[in-house]
């Protein structure tokens, strides 16, 4: 029997994802629930064992030697807890030893979804082999990670690289995080879908109103729905400009539902990357689609986990003796 399997689970404000992911990235077994994110704690945790009970049913189940999580945030990896701006029922929330518990006590890795998105594209994705990168997921909310000098970088308590609430906007709308202006606040799928609708967008017969659609009416040309898309293209442009200029990253990778728009959302913020990058050192700077798709919560909490194990073995083998 070989011990060569991860536990992922991804949770987000929309759905809780599980899987298990073996050495090469790959996903085994996936199953997800939607998030009950206006419920209690208890509740949103019920749905978090579901997912549990339904990987532990496979016969791989017994491959599986650790658990990895990638988690809206913030997260606090030193504490195991979560509290996830867009589910409320969960502050400070002992997720870790919850999951620990009901995974037989299985060692658990935590971080932010942004943390694992960047993980999953550094090890499966378009960072592959960059040294300097930020990558982001904008989706029902805005995350992001980083890699540095060839490294993962989850800060202190795995929520570096968290671009969603930077301010870009000083006067701008409060944001639930508590502060004003913030990315997430106008690049979010939600807030481009406000946007339009605000501004006079109205959904096709379908009554579709999601920033899905919002793209589609953009493709077609319609002018109201490219500007919600420009003014989020800005907002990102504004902010992996200030992460460039701060520690000099050399790509940006862009996932996410949103990112889904394609050129409706890239082309405006190749352009504006230009305008907001302006020194020497940041000039060259590319921004381009993530690769690994829906799965990069999931196959970055692998990585994370697998991290975990392997700077720990690595600490144990070059330690002093
Ligand atoms: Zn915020």
């Amino acid at each position: 029997m070989q011990n060569d399997l991860v536990a992922a689970l991804d949770i987000g404000g929309t759905k809780i994802a599980g899987a298990l992911v073996d050495g090469q990235g790959r996903l085994l077994l996936r199953c997800q629930r939607p998030t009950p994110a206006q419920e209690d704690a208890e509740t949103v945790m019920a749905a978090v064992t579901a997912v549990l009970g339904e990987l532990a049913a496979s016969p791989l189940w017994a491959r599986a030697t650790a658990v990895g999580i990638g988690s809206a945030g913030p997260v606090d990896a030193a504490a195991g807890t979560v509290s996830p701006v867009n589910v409320p029922g969960w502050r400070d929330f002992p997720l870790v030893p919850r999951v620990a518990r009901a995974t037989g006590g299985r060692p658990v890795t935590l971080v932010g979804d942004g943390v694992a998105m960047a993980a999953a594209e550094h090890w499966r994705g378009a960072a592959r082999g960059c040294r300097n990168a930020l990558c982001l997921v904008v989706s029902t909310g805005v995350g992001g990670g980083l890699v540095l000098d060839g490294r993962l970088r989850a800060g202190p308590t795995g929520n570096a690289g968290h671009i969603g609430h930077i301010s870009v906007d000083l006067d701008g709308e409060p944001c639930p995080c508590g502060g004003r202006g913030c990315v997430e606040r106008i690049a979010s799928g939600p807030s481009i879908a406000r946007r339009a609708l605000a501004d006079g967008w109205r959904p096709g017969p379908d009554g579709d109103a999601s920033a899905a659609a919002v793209a589609a009416s953009a493709r077609a040309g319609d002018p109201v729905a490219a500007a919600s898309y420009e003014r989020a293209a800005r907002a990102l442009a504004a902010g992996i400009a200030a992460t460039a200029t701060l520690v000099e990253i050399e790509t940006a990778v862009v996932g996410g539902g949103v990112a889904g728009a394609g050129e409706v959302l890239f082309a405006p913020l190749r352009r504006l990357l230009r305008s907001y990058a302006t020194l020497s050192f940041v000039r060259r700077l590319t921004v381009v689609p993530a690769l690994t798709g829906t799965d990069a919560g999931l196959i970055g909490a692998a990585a994370a986990a697998s991290l975990g194990g392997r700077s720990e073995t690595a600490a144990v083998a070059g330690g002093p003796s």
